[in-house]
Formats: C-alpha cells, sequence, structure tokens
C-alpha cells in the first residue's frame, strides 16, 4: 500500500461475538489485516472488555494508533462475574439490542471533526452477529461476514431449513432424544456432509419445540449470510474442500483463510504482540511442566470456554485419566462444573499427584504445540480443533453442543484423527481410549494422520503461493475496493 497518512489508510471494523471461541480468530484476523495497511478498530463488549483487562492487564487493550479498541454494551443485565454468558441469551441480546451502539459508534468514528480516524470503509462482522449488515447497507460500505467455526458446521447449519421441511425437527416427543432416532442418516445427500447423523448435525435441532429460539435464529443468521459481500472461513481448503465447494454454491465468495494462528505468525508488527484475547488467567507454569516430560508422553485435557459438565461427569473422567496411568495436563475452568459440589477426590489427587497437573486456564496454542502433548482429550470446539490439527495432536472427542458435533465426526470418520466418547461419559470407557490415544495402534495410526494435516496446514498458509494465503490477497482486493 506504499507509505500513506494515517488518515487516508482503508478502516475495518472487526466486531467478533462476544464469547472466547470467536475473539480470538477475530483478533488474529485484525492484526494480519493491520499487517496489510488496514486502520483497525475492534470491537469488544463492555462484559468482556472488563474481564481482559483483568485477565491481560491494561496494555493488553491499548493499542497503537492505527490498531484501536471500542466497547459497546452486550444487552445482558450488567455483571462482574467472570465466567461464560449464557450463549443463546447472548446471541438474543446481540441481535435485539447491539445495532443502535453499533450504528452510534460507526457514526462517531465517521465523524471527521472528532474522530482522528480515517472514515470506516468496510466491516466484518462475526456471522452469527448478521445485524450489523444493516449499519453496512445503510453506509453503503462492503461488509464480509466471518463465520469462526468449521465449514462443515457451518454448512450443517444451512441444512436447518430443510430439515424442516422434511420433517427430521422438531422432534415429536423428548423420548426421540434417547431412542436411537438421532442415529438416524440424513437422507437427502448434502455434497461435503454424505452420510452424515441426526447427531451430528449442530444440536439446537434437538428440540420438540416449534420455537425453539436457537433454530430461528440459525434459520435468519445463515439467510442472512447471503446479503454479505464475502465469508470467511478459519479453515483451509486441502481439509475442507467439499463442504467450501458446496457453501460457495449458494453464498458470496466463501475464502478459506485458516489455520489463522499461522497465518497470524507471518505478522512482523512486535507492537501488537502484546494484545491479547484471553478473558481468563493464563497459567504460564504449564508450559515449564511440559518441558520436564518426554517427547509424546502427556495427555492434554481441556473442554474449552463454554463446556460445563456435571460432577459426575468431572469424577468419571478424573478416574477414567487415573485408571489409563498416562500422565496428563487437565485444565478445569472455574465454571467447568455445574453446582457447588466439584470436588476431586482426595484418592484421584493422592493417586495421579506425579503424573498430572491441575490449572484453571492455559496458553492453549502454546500448550498444543509443545512436544511433550501426544494427545488431546477435547470438547471439539472448532478453534482446539484447529489448534490440535495445526500442532499433528491426535483426539479423543467429547462434543458438547453446537456444531462440535459435526466437528467430532469429521474428526473421527472424515480425517482420522479423533476417536468420540459417549455423551454419557464412563471411567472405563475413558481409560480405554486414553489407553489407546496414547500407547495404542489406533493412537499411531491418528498421530500419523494428524502430522500428515498439520503438514498441509502448513502449506496452506504459505507467503504466495498456499490456498489460505492466496485467499487472503482476494480478501485484501475485495476489502480496498468501493462497494
Ligand atoms: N483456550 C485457551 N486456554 C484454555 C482453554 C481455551 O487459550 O485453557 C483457547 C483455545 O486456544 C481456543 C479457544 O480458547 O482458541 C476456545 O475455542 P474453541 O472453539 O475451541 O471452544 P469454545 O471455547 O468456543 O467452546
Amino acid at each position: 500500500m506504499g507509505s500513506i497518512s494515517l488518515l487516508e489508510k482503508p478502516h475495518v471494523v472487526l466486531i467478533p461475538f462476544p464469547a472466547q471461541g470467536h475473539i480470538n480468530p477475530m483478533l488474529k484476523l485484525a492484526k494480519i489485516l493491520h499487517s496489510k495497511g488496514f486502520h483497525i478498530t475492534f470491537v469488544n463488549t463492555e462484559f468482556n472488555h472488563r474481564r481482559l483487562l483483568k485477565s491481560r492487564g491494561p496494555d493488553s487493550l491499548k493499542g497503537v494508533e492505527s490498531f484501536r479498541f471500542e466497547t459497546i454494551p452486550d444487552g445482558l443485565p450488567i455483571s462482574d462475574a467472570d465466567a461464560t454468558q449464557d450463549i443463546p441469551s447472548l446471541c438474543e441480546s446481540t441481535t435485539n439490542t447491539c445495532l443502535a451502539p453499533f450504528k452510534d459508534l460507526l457514526a462517531r468514528l465517521n465523524d471527521i471533526v472528532s474522530s482522528n480516524v480515517p472514515p470506516v470503509s468496510c466491516i466484518v462482522s462475526d456471522a452469527i452477529m448478521s445485524f450489523t449488515l444493516e449499519a453496512a447497507e445503510e453506509l453503503g460500505i462492503p461488509e464480509v461476514l466471518f463465520f469462526t467455526a468449521s465449514a462443515c458446521g457451518f454448512l450443517a447449519y444451512t441444512q436447518y431449513a430443510k430439515l424442516i421441511e422434511e420433517g427430521y425437527t422438531p422432534l415429536k416427543d423428548a423420548s426421540y432424544l434417547t431412542n436411537g432416532y438421532l442415529d438416524t442418516i440424513i437422507a437427502n445427500e448434502i455434497p461435503g456432509l454424505e452420510g452424515i447423523r441426526l447427531k451430528d448435525i449442530p444440536t439446537f435441532i434437538r428440540t420438540t419445540n416449534p420455537d425453539e429460539y436457537m433454530v430461528k435464529f440459525v434459520l435468519q443468521e445463515t439467510e442472512r449470510a447471503r446479503r454479505a459481500s464475502a465469508v470467511i472461513l478459519n479453515t483451509f481448503e486441502e481439509l475442507e474442500h467439499d463442504c467450501i465447494k458446496t457453501l460457495s454454491s449458494f453464498l458470496p465468495p466463501v475464502y478459506a483463510i485458516g489455520p489463522l494462528h499461522f497465518l497470524q505468525k507471518q505478522v512482523k508488527d512486535k507492537s501488537l504482540e502484546i494484545l491479547g484475547s484471553n478473558l481468563w488467567k493464563e497459567d504460564q507454569h504449564c508450559l515449564e511442566w511440559l518441558d520436564s516430560k518426554e517427547p509424546n508422553s502427556v495427555v492434554y485435557v481441556n473442554f474449552g470456554s463454554i463446556t460445563v459438565m456435571t460432577p459426575k461427569q468431572l469424577i468419571e473422567f478424573a478416574w477414567g485419566l487415573a485408571n489409563s496411568n498416562q500422565t496428563f495436563l487437565w485444565i478445569i475452568r472455574p465454571d467447568l462444573v455445574t453446582g457447588d459440589n466439584a470436588i476431586l477426590p482426595p484418592e484421584f489427587l493422592e493417586a495421579t499427584k506425579e503424573r498430572s497437573l491441575l490449572a484453571d486456564w492455559c496458553p492453549q496454542e502454546k500448550v498444543l504445540s509443545h512436544p511433550s502433548i501426544g494427545g488431546f482429550l477435547t470438547h471439539s470446539g472448532w478453534n482446539s480443533t484447529l489448534e490440535s490439527i495445526g500442532s499433528g495432536v491426535p483426539m479423543i472427542c467429547w462434543p458438547f453442543f453446537s456444531e462440535q458435533q459435526t466437528n467430532c465426526w469429521f474428526s473421527c470418520t472424515k480425517w482420522g484423527i479423533g476417536m468420540e466418547i459417549d455423551s454419557d461419559v464412563k471411567r472405563d470407557e475413558v481409560e480405554i481410549l486414553v489407553k489407546e490415544l496414547m500407547i495404542g495402534e489406533k493412537g499411531k495410526e491418528m498421530k500419523e494422520k494428524a502430522m500428515e494435516w498439520k503438514k498441509l496446514a502448513q502449506d496452506s498458509t504459505k507467503y504466495s503461493h498456499g490456498s489460505s494465503y492466496k485467499n487472503l490477497e482476494k480478501l485484501n482486493q475485495l476489502l480496498l475496493s468501493p462497494k
């Protein structure tokens, strides 16, 4: 872009959905676009802004002259909790309340007298914050929607309308949740999702309520995606070719530009290094502890930022891990377990004290790429899956909700890098699968496969020739061109 003054720069406003798994990839994209010469405004909710200040300190949100943070309210009652907000409530409140403050913010940024930033030239919005399209349309500027989960998950969401039309959902009654009905293979073959069962479709369809809010929300958001100037996905073509192709057949241009954590490594700007997005304070000791372990010897256990489990499930995981005799690093988020009695038995702690480390939250990307990590027991969140793929680490999958079930199905049946644990988790199954992952034949095969995907992920983000790099260049052009 050459050397141009601050006020002449193209200005992208990026707005993530206010949850950890959405803020992380959006911030990475913001840094990448900044390195391409864009002026950046990154919009957090007030709730998350406060949490980021607390977990990372004020410097992490200071930004630089051409990279600034702004906030808007999320519409939920004010709270000083340090816990994940309820996702359906957040979907509803952002949809119903955030457009007005977002438009006010854009008006402030566009006020040449007082703003001291270039006029906003485009918006990159989370695909589940599609109310922002109205603001872009009003200003006559392009808007790109970023769907931060997998292409397979997105494609599965776009099938909701068909599933309703064909009578698969709503379920006739609650017994359909447990009577084997969810094992039904969807007859209507969707290119990319051939052979998928109802249980692998994002979980919001598991309802008997025809007015279920999350179903309506998905229908609305997937329909509105057609209005965007382009859609971005944090995946790579080599991994999800067929799903991306099908999405491209009915959406605006779809650009797969992932894994973003690889592309971001090419951003050389030191001033941005301090900007981070972890809502919990990272325990750095995990890395030192891993340094003391043998290569490929540690099972990493982490269920992400939203999953909750019952105390009983916690105990089953605990004894499964203990009985596997493997070394493990287990991250137990303070709000992971429901109720008050989320206590690990002293006998478990005693039995595993020589070969385990427990922590609240960790720098996951660094942990996963540590040579000591041999396998990952995960909830199959998309960022976790992609970070695992990028580190060549095979997985045991215990999907919790939304499109994690789809990611799990792809990991296990299409990509050859995962084994699923039954949702009704039992310690014996955990023990068997953890052993298989770490010392079994299947574990070895999955490791080899994971290393192949890692190489393809690296190649996709290589400067100038990689598929994701080339897509980033196309996106760059689109963001620079007038609507
Ligand atoms: N993460 C982290 N430390 C932790 C747990 C999670 O840094 O202890 C990060 C992880 O690297 C990923 C994100 O939080 O980028 C979680 O996103 P994901 O899509 O895997 O799951 P979600 O939290 O949305 O369910």
